[in-house]
């Protein structure tokens, strides 16, 4: 036991050092100054050319939104750090060992050339996400967790990072093991992410992006802002769960744009009731599932 309060202690020591070198050296390599610049690129390009035109610059929630992007970075670094640490992999693979498996790494693909690397990568954890967020949808006590997301009113780039944090876990955890067995390494996961993470603020800002024929391949504005529409087609449990690729709506026929839908209303039944503060969000899925109301 004492073995892992110290292993404990000392990935969390390494993680606040790992975590302010990161801070204090802006670099290519830093996440943190990332999430920064993307954000100021999306919010000039919402300021310069909107889509919806009325909606003020400084939108419903901005400032929510604001301060999920970075409680969200810091706990995404932290379980991000923590999972590609010595100490994380050690402990998985003692985990795995138990069941007698010995090695993850059921396709090595290090000695393919860096891009294609990279694309795999990109589109296989791509599916692994679509994956997930249609559960989140469809599984009710995870649509609880999710409903953060979808609290969202008025569309913008920081609603991206609007969710609740057990989300981090649960894409973390469906997505680590699938990488594993391809043997991916830090590197690789941070350019990824960062791809994903622009994908993702375009797909919430408040401006138009007409695709072309690529809308059969990369998500859009105008397909999302669906994904976020209260009304939807009856007995449907969601539509449009692509996160950075369109693609998988295409193929699985859960597709849905039958018109603009800049002006639609955005959230869920009775969204109006939902609480509209972080702690309320924090609170909410677990008072539903573990406090029974008479
Ligand atoms: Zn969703
Ligand atoms: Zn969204």
């Amino acid at each position: 036991m004492t073995s892992y309060i110290e292993i404990i202690k000392n990935s969390y020591q390494s993680y606040a050092a790992y975590l302010w070198h990161e801070i204090s050296n802006p670099s290519w390599h830093n996440y943190f100054y990332w999430l920064i610049l993307l954000s100021v690129a999306a919010m000039t390009l919402e300021w310069m050319f909107p889509w919806r035109k009325q909606q003020a610059k400084i939108r419903e929630d901005f400032w929510l939104d604001a301060f999920y992007m970075f409680f969200n970075f810091f706990l995404f670094s932290l379980i991000a750090y923590n999972a590609i640490s010595d100490v994380f992999v050690k402990l998985f693979n003692d985990f795995l060992s138990w069941f007698g498996i010995h090695n993850l790494v059921a396709l090595e693909i290090s000695n393919w050339p860096g891009w294609v690397q990279l694309l795999v990568m990109f589109i296989l954890r791509d599916f692994i996400q679509w994956n997930v967020h249609r559960m989140l949808h469809f599984v009710p006590s995870l649509w609880e967790f999710h409903k953060v997301h979808h609290s969202v009113q008025q569309m913008g780039f920081a609603a991206h990072l609007r969710y609740h944090f057990m989300e981090t876990f649960i894409y973390r955890a469906a997505e680590y093991i699938p990488l594993a067995m391809i043997g991916f390494g830090l590197q690789d996961f941070f350019i990824v992410h960062i791809i994903a993470l622009a994908i993702g603020h375009l797909n919430h800002s408040n401006i138009y992006l007409p695709l072309g024929p690529l809308q059969y391949l990369f998500n859009s504005p105008q397909m999302h802002i669906w994904h976020h529409a209260e009304h939807l087609p009856p007995k449907s449990y969601g539509v449009n769960f692509g996160l950075s690729l369109s693609l998988w709506d295409y193929l699985f026929k859960t597709v849905y744009m039958p018109s603009s839908g800049r002006d639609e209303e955005l959230g869920f039944e009775q969204v109006q009731a939902y609480p509209k503060s972080f702690m309320g969000h924090l609170v909410a899925p677990f008072k539903k599932l573990f406090v029974k109301t008479p």
